[in-house]
């Protein structure tokens, strides 16, 4: 039996969940039987039924063949949160075979769920596909393993490498990319749990930093302004969506939760830390050039994504290095757009 074609397929329904999953995995399940799909579910959001469950429900209450195989990325859970155990649902309905691409590494589930399976003799393969896999839930993952959110860091410089041109003349006016790549990255920001920025940036280009050209969630707006430089009439302070601003003082001008940073603290480390609090799993860092310098030295990213638009300043603000070689370069129109990854490269068969 050729088990990666339905593991790819379980990773293409894990995707639909993109954004709305988080703080939760992105899971696909799909029941075959001699080589053809008899059921599949995904995980639509937080708070809904897991992938194993959406598959159960969509293959209805008849008995299940004793030959189908149930493929799933991610280890299914064995314990009791806001439902029933997955592994015990599986057994209950006589699923014999289940394909996994990797173990659950979230403390309450790590191994159990297979064990569960095996001790009731259903067949339990893992490890099909896995490197995509662990991909497409790398948020995940990573803030599970390291105890920090997913950082994501993105800027955009002319072909000169610069992030911004001097002197400016008004606030938000100075196009670097072109308004496809902007599509692609409200996309981005659909699939990331928070995005942050620096006072400077706010101050300067006066950015909304909502999804807009696309559907899909809004994500946590952060503003680190510890000089309280940011204008109370910024975009970032409408209202209009959930925002967090770090600041050194509490502000009576702004429409925004606040959160104190004392001075002699780095604000990363109590930025980070609070967001693990919220059990935010991922962060794109959006700005400026200080801001972004300062997670590349710290040596906190994941993944950087620099976007090199077909225009010269010739002077101005000069964006950060690229921290280390392209994995993958994409090119929208004339502009050029580079993926750098911290770890492993991505696999082959890779998203963004
Ligand atoms: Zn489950």
């Amino acid at each position: 039996m050729q088990h990666a074609p339905f593991m790819e397929r379980c990773l293409h329904l894990a995707r639909l969940g993109a954004g709305w999953a988080a703080p939760n995995p992105m899971v696909g399940a799909v029941l075959v039987r001699d080589g053809i799909v008899l059921a599949e579910g995904w995980h639509h959001a937080a708070g809904r039924p897991h992938a194993e469950v959406e598959c159960m429900n969509a293959y209805g209450d008849g008995p299940i063949p004793s030959d189908a195989v149930l493929y799933v990325n991610l280890e299914p859970c064995a314990h009791h949160g806001r439902t029933p155990p997955c592994a015990d649902l599986l057994i209950a309905r006589g699923v014999r075979h289940v394909v996994v691409a990797h173990a659950d590494p979230f403390p309450q589930v790590a191994g159990r769920g297979v064990e569960r399976l095996r001790a009731a003799g259903v067949r339990v393969e893992v490890g099909v596909c896995e490197a995509e896999a662990r991909w497409i839930n790398r948020r995940f993952l990573t803030s599970l393993a390291q105890q920090r959110p997913y950082i994501v860091l993105k800027w955009a410089r002319s072909m000169d490498g610069f992030l911004d041109r001097h002197p400016r003349s008004e606030r938000g006016v100075q196009r670097i990319s072109s308004p496809a790549t902007d599509v692609l990255v409200h996309r981005w920001r659909t699939e990331e749990q928070a995005i942050l920025v620096g006072g400077r940036t706010v101050e300067n280009d006066d950015p909304a930093l909502t999804v807009r050209h696309v559907e899909g969630r809004q994500p946590l707006r952060m503003v680190l302004d510890r000089a309280e430089r940011t204008p109370s009439s910024s975009k970032v302070f409408d209202g209009s969506v959930p925002t967090l601003l770090f600041t050194e003082h509490p502000r009576a001008d702004v429409r925004a939760e606040q959160f104190i940073v004392p001075l002699a603290a780095d604000p990363l480390d109590t930025l980070l830390d609070e967001l693990r609090r919220r059990n935010i799993r991922s962060v794109m860092v959006e700005g400026g050039s200080m801001l972004l310098g300062h997670f590349l030295r710290r040596g906190l990213w994941d993944e950087a994504r620099v976007i090199t638009g077909a225009v010269a300043f010739g002077a101005g603000t000069a964006g950060p290095d690229m921290p280390k070689a392209p994995a993958r370069t994409l090119r929208i129109g004339t502009d050029r757009i580079d993926l750098v990854v911290q770890g492993d490269k991505p696999a082959d068969t890779w998203c963004w």
